[in-house]
């Protein structure tokens, strides 16, 4: 099954449910950085909220996200689109840990609990929203379920989950958001939150082949849910070897002169994506203004 997400409402529009299978994406942002199992867990979920919250955008809007909670990780940073493109990376992929209490992998942990998740919106036409609020969990869904609360005034549930095989490549990984509409009653919301959770873990029913609509109908059992568009998901990255020109011409003439003389060569490396961009002396000398 390729990695898509739904969006759907249910209550008559009064909540809205989005649901992403994301298993293949966060393998590839594993494969790229070769990052270790609790890192893969901790990014893994931090790319799947960040896809579902690209489609709640419109048209070219984009945000980024960034989650810096001062544990051994160190920052973490993910973007995405309204297209169903998302990328992002850790700034120290090499981190695992034992399990914790749960049995989970110990995101928490590997994120530190004492910093930030911030996240700007591009909206467009040059209007920017950008919002903060201090990491609670660090266990990344409760760090986002915070901020929805907090920063965008909108009450929701997030849940998102990895799991990882023995030979650390990606099992099964997906999540949901589930957003509250202004004017909602009380009663509706304390139900939601009663069944949201008691619910089975998300990565959990991933492995056992639930698809994103099957987790919608799992998690609105007895209710209409009308569902508005299904959209493919997968790791992109905007980088080209154009860009990086761009960054290389930004170093100066006389470093690039350096790097023909001594090094006959350049190298530069996607922080997003992990490509790398070779230039040869010929290259360079067209980079020199
Ligand atoms: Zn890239």
């Amino acid at each position: 099954m390729k990695d898509h997400l739904i969006k759907a409402t249910v209550y008559d529009g009064m909540v809205r449910a989005y649901t992403i299978v994301s298993t293949e994406t966060v393998e590839e942002a594993r494969r790229r950085h070769d990052t270790w199992a609790t890192a893969t867990a901790a990014l893994g979920r931090t790319i799947t909220i960040t896809a579902m919250m690209g489609a709640l955008l419109k048209d070219d809007q984009s945000l980024t996200v960034k989650i810096e909670g001062g544990g051994p990780l160190g920052a973490m940073i993910a973007d995405a689109n309204a297209s169903g493109e998302v990328r992002g990376y850790v700034l120290n992929p090499h981190v695992d840990f034992d399990l914790n209490t749960n049995g989970k992998l110990d995101v928490s942990r590997a994120v530190g609990t004492d910093g930030a998740l911030s996240i700007v919106k591009d909206l467009g036409l040059k209007d920017y929203f950008t919002g903060q609020v201090p990491i609670v969990s660090g266990e990344v869904s409760e760090d986002f379920t915070y901020y929805f609360a907090h920063s965008e005034q909108i009450p929701s549930a997030v849940g998102a989950g990895v799991l990882v095989n023995p030979d650390h490549t990606v099992l099964a990984a997906g999540g949901f958001i589930v957003q509250v509409m202004p004017g909602a009653d009380e009663d509706l919301i304390t139900q939601l939150e009663e069944q949201i959770q008691n619910f089975e873990p998300i990565s959990s029913l991933i492995q056992k082949g639930y698809s994103p609509e099957q987790i919608l109908f799992k998690l609105f059992p007895d209710v209409h849910v009308k569902i508005h568009e299904s959209m493919p998901i997968e790791f992109k990255c905007k980088c080209s070897k154009e860009r990086l020109e761009l960054a290389i011409k930004g170093l100066g003439n006389e470093e690039i002169e350096k790097m023909i003389d001594e090094d006959h060569g350049a190298e530069a490396k996607c922080h997003f994506c992990n490509e790398v961009y070779h230039f040869d002396e010929n290259e360079l000398k067209t980079l020199i203004e």
